[in-house]
This record gives structure tokens, C-alpha cells and sequence, in this order.
């Protein structure tokens, strides 16, 4: 069998450790069983593509919950198998907190454990990923240095990829959102998902995010010079939000190329907003001023308070895609969405559904009165010149 995926467990039973690290290597896997979470984290710094961790919620000195929100800020982390002995109500919490988390869940299981259960799922996922996602494993082992980004940005490596917006009410193109890759001479294109990390840790993301601003601008020029008007949103990192400098820069770049600052949507992620709020409301509100429009992103899985929402000038508020995608399956998902555009439209804010993949999750964005969709089933990001291939297919 060609499985090659590393299972770590912890699990504060060794008995435990022992029966499933047997169960486990019977498939092919390697295994490394912990009885501590802190003896896995000292042990474990860096993770092949396609790691999978069976994870026990319930341990006396660090547990599954702590062990989850380490691994959050990690690199490239394994898939989750959660496993509780507790009620059905702790891992369905366990559960949405792992997608808060942005990481893989693949199931979540009730002690007693059914084996055979667990070998299925353990066998599914392992050929799944090594099948169908190659192009991400490639990426995520490949070892990005700072030393090689920062050459990256200054050489111009960085490619622009723009995924539409539409109106829900009318399908009308509104807008586009601007999504960086990294075109590397020796391993292809590569996804910000990969590199962002990387840039934010060593200062080097404000420079990214200029090369991104110069080249968006070029970009919204030509669409301009062409009769095209759209909005176009950019992603900023937190660090971003503490030059004091960024709006007059931004206001003046706009004006030297005879650009509306309202079509320029700076996104912002709620968890952008933890650090220095004085500092970073004082920028958001002098971009507000001169006339950008700002957006939170991913709004859901910050743990932003809501007075904080209603401090900063938001104009937009995108409800974050791991509600969308469910919209038609969960109806807590649906609950959430709802709620969300209900209060995007009290406090005056276009709503945005991101992660929109199929007809039905649009048609039911329609009945709640969502302003704007994106996602897989309108477009998926493309360059521009695609973009404008798109456009003319759907007139
Ligand atoms: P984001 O801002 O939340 O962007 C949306 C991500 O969801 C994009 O991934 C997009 O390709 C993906 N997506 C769009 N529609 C669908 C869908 O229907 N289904 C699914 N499953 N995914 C969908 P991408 O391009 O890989 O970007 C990932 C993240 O990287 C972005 O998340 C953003 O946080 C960050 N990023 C991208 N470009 C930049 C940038 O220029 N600067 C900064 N600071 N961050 C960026
Ligand atoms: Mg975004
Ligand atoms: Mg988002």
C-alpha cells in the first residue's frame, strides 16, 4: 500500500497508546504515541504534508482544546481525528473550535472507539490526500526561508489572481478580490497559504503588501482605461495596521494614478485587530476618511467582542466561509449567516458570503438578503486576463 502518513497520537492512557499504535501501524502508517501533550510538542516541531493527529480531549496537564490552539499557530498542521469520552455536546464544541482554528478535522469519536471505524476513516483520508492533493503537498514541503521570500518580492515574483464578486440579488460582477501567489521558478505557483506566515514573522509583510498595492493598482488602471469598474479588495495583515503612514500613502498613490479610493477595499481579519487597537483604530479610521473602504474578513472565527466591531469603520463584513459551505447541511451554519447579515445590515455594512460552492447555498444567500457573493461556483480566483475571458462567457 502506498501510505506514507505519520499518525501521532496523545492520549493520556498508555494502555490506550499501546492498543492503537498496534491498530494503526497494521495499515502501513508510521506512528509516534505521546501520553503528554507537552512531550509531543517538545518532541514534534515540523510537520510532513498529510500528518494525521489523533488527539484526546479530555488530559489532565495540557488538553485537547490547549493542544488544538498550539497547533493553530503552527506551520502546515496535521489533520484532526478528536476522541472524547465525554458527551456528543464537548466534541461538537471541540469540533467547531478546530474550524475556528482553520485546522483539517477529519472525524471526531466517541470513546469506546470502533476500530474497524477508525481504520476506514484512517485509510479514506490517507489516499484521499495523497491523490487529489498533490499540488498542496508539494507546496507545503517546500521549505520557504525569509531569505528567499524577501528576494521573491523584490524580484517581482509575486502574481496577482483576482476571484469575482457578484451581486446575489441581480449576478451582476460588482467586484473582484485581490489574492497573491507566488510564481517560483522551481516549484510553480505557490499559495499564499504557504508563504503569508512566513512574510508576518519577519517583518517582511509590509513589503509584500506594498509589491500587492502597486500591482493591484495597475491592474484596477487598465480595467479603467478598458471601461471596467469594480472594486477591488486587498488583504492586510496586522502589521499593516501600524504604520501611521499607510493612509496618507495609500490616498496619495490613488491620486497619482487617478484612481476612486472607493472602489479599493482593504480586508482586515478579525484577529488582525488584537494587537494594538488604539494604533490601529487611529489608521482605519484616517483610511475611512479618505475614502477607502475597509472590510473584516472571516468574520466568525475571530473572537473579536462585538463593541469592538462597531468601534472600527467597517463599510463590509464577510461572513467567513466555513458557515457559508455548510449553509445547506448544519443548521446551526445557517443560524450564523443569517445573523450575521442581520447585523452587517443594522450597522450599515454590505454583506459577503465567501466559500459560496454550489447553486443552492447562493439561492438561500437570496432569501436572507446577503448584498455579495464569491466562491468556487461563481469563479475561482483567476488572472485578470482569465477574468476577462470570464465576463464575456457569462454575457
Ligand atoms: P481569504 O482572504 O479569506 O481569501 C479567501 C480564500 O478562500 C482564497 O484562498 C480563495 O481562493 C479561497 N476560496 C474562494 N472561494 C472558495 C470556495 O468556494 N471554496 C473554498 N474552499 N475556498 C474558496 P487563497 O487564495 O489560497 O488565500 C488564502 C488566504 O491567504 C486568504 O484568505 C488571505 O487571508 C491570505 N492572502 C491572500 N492574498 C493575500 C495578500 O495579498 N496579503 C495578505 N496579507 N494575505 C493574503
Ligand atoms: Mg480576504
Ligand atoms: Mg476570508
Amino acid at each position: 500500500m502506498a501510505l506514507q502518513s505519520t499518525v501521532y497520537l496523545i492520549d493520556d492512557e498508555a494502555e490506550m497508546v499501546e492498543l492503537l499504535t498496534d491498530v494503526v501501524e497494521m495499515i502501513g502508517l508510521k506512528v509516534h504515541g505521546f501520553t503528554r501533550a507537552s512531550q509531543f510538542f517538545e518532541e514534534v516541531k515540523t510537520f510532513a504534508s498529510g500528518s494525521i493527529l489523533m488527539l484526546d480531549l479530555n488530559m489532565p496537564e495540557m488538553d485537547g482544546i490547549e493542544v488544538m490552539r498550539r497547533l493553530a499557530g503552527m506551520d502546515n498542521p496535521p489533520a484532526l481525528i478528536l476522541v472524547s469520552g465525554h458527551d456528543a455536546g464537548v466534541l461538537h464544541s471541540a469540533e467547531k473550535l478546530s474550524e475556528a482554528h482553520r485546522l483539517t478535522l477529519i472525524a471526531s469519536l466517541s470513546k469506546p472507539l470502533s476500530m474497524d471505524k477508525l481504520l476506514q476513516l484512517l485509510i479514506q483520508y490517507t489516499e484521499s490526500t495523497s491523490s487529489n492533493q498533490q499540488q498542496k503537498a508539494a507546496s507545503s514541503e517546500i521549505n520557504i526561508s525569509p531569505a528567499e521570500l524577501k528576494q521573491a518580492i523584490e524580484n517581482d515574483q509575486l502574481v496577482m489572481h483576482y476571484q469575482p464578486q457578484i451581486a446575489v440579488a441581480t449576478g451582476m460582477l460588482s467586484g473582484v478580490e485581490a489574492l497573491v501567489r507566488w510564481q517560483h521558478p522551481q516549484h510553480g505557483l505557490i499559495y499564499p497559504n504557504y508563504f503569508i506566515k512566513v512574510a508576518e514573522k519577519n517583518h517582511l509583510i509590509g513589503a509584500l503588501t506594498q509589491s500587492v498595492i502597486r500591482a493591484v493598482v495597475q491592474q484596477e488602471k487598465e480595467w479603467q482605461s478598458k471601461g471596467l469598474t469594480l472594486t477591488v479588495s486587498v488583504n492586510i495583515s496586522a502589521e499593516d495596521i501600524t504604520s501611521l503612514a499607510l493612509p496618507e500613502q495609500l490616498s496619495q498613490l490613488l491620486k497619482d494614478n487617478q484612481l476612486d479610493p472607493t472602489r479599493l477595499i482593504l480586508e482586515v481579519t478579525e484577529s488582525a485587530l488584537m494587537g494594538e487597537l488604539v494604533t490601529s483604530l487611529d489608521i482605519l479610521t484616517r483610511l475611512r476618511l479618505k475614502g477607502l473602504c475597509l472590510s473584516i474578513d472571516d468574520f466568525g472565527t475571530g473572537f473579536s467582542s462585538l463593541s469592538q466591531l462597531h468601534r472600527v469603520p467597517f463599510t463590509e463584513l464577510k461572513i467567513d466561509q466555513s458557515f457559508v459551505s455548510n449553509l445547506s447541511t448544519d443548521d446551526e451554519a445557517r443560524a450564523i449567516v443569517k445573523t450575521c447579515i442581520m447585523l452587517g445590515h443594522e450597522l450599515n455594512m454590505k454583506v459577503v458570503a465567501e466559500g459560496v460552492e454550489d447553486g443552492a447555498t447562493l439561492e438561500q444567500l437570496r432569501n436572507m438578503g446577503c448584498d455579495l457573493a464569491q466562491g468556487y461556483f461563481i469563479s475561482r480566483p483567476v488572472s485578470a486576463d482569465k477574468l476577462v475571458a470570464w465576463l464575456k462567457d457569462r454575457s
